[in-house]
């Protein structure tokens, strides 16, 4: 990657229905979904928009953050996600400024891809994802 700062990675929109939002995603807008993969107790479906993403998340369990989601405010956007330069970096400075995080430590998200959840106490309300 460039020097730039951090792009959006991708949107993580939380759904009930997988079906009926591929017929948006797909059919109507023409996106081409990925095979499904599961992480966090969710099937994530990922649709390429740009030089981001849409990432379709439905839950695989009642359990799920997913699901406590969908049952506390229905579907809509779950996460944003930004990619960074330096993952362990961005985090150190998040701690420092007195960023509340979700993950201490960097883990693997769809993909492999090494993740951090940051907090939306912290951020205004919205739960932001930070990849590298
Ligand atoms: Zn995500």
């Amino acid at each position: 990657m460039s020097d730039r700062g951090p792009v959006v990675s991708h949107i993580g929109v939380a759904v009930t229905d997988l079906a009926s939002a591929l017929a948006f995603y797909r059919d109507v807008l023409g996106l081409e979904p990925g095979s499904p993969e599961s992480a966090d107790g969710a099937t994530i479906v990922s649709l390429p928009l740009g030089e981001t993403q849409i990432e379709l998340l439905v839950p695989e369990s009642p359990q799920s953050p997913v699901a406590r989601f969908l049952a506390r405010r229905g579907p809509g956007i779950h996460h944003i996600c930004l990619r960074v330069q330096n993952l362990d970096q961005a985090l150190a400075r998040c701690r420092a400024w007195g960023y509340q995080l979700v993950d201490q430590v960097p883990r693997a998200g769809a993909g492999g891809h090494r993740v951090a959840f940051l907090h939306p106490r912290s951020t205004a309300g919205i739960l932001l994802e930070l990849t590298e």
